[in-house]
């Protein structure tokens, strides 16, 4: 049986890590992106911060492409985080 992830729509293929957080099951990436929202949102640049903003996943990508962007840049501010407490 196919499963397709709700949020990029591309088929989910056996071997693809899955966020288990939420049902139906989307892509490990596309889970972050959903939760963490997009690159754009995450470096406070698009609408919800900053007024008339139209910044949002990066275009002339897949919707999947966006969304690993997200994922690595969840990671990447978590680790600048953690290097943060480390200085104190
Ligand atoms: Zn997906
Ligand atoms: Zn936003």
């Amino acid at each position: 049986m196919t499963k397709i992830c709700p949020w990029c729509e591309e088929e989910i293929a056996d071997n693809d890590k899955l966020y288990e957080s939420i049902r139906p099951s989307h892509h490990y990436e596309c889970g972050i992106r959903m939760v963490m929202g997009s690159v754009a949102h995450q470096t406070h640049r698009c609408g919800c911060y900053v007024p008339g903003s139209t910044l949002h996943d990066r275009e002339g990508v897949s919707v999947r492409q966006a969304a690993r962007d997200a994922m690595e840049m969840f990671y990447l501010l978590r680790t600048i985080e953690k290097a943060r407490e480390g200085d104190v």
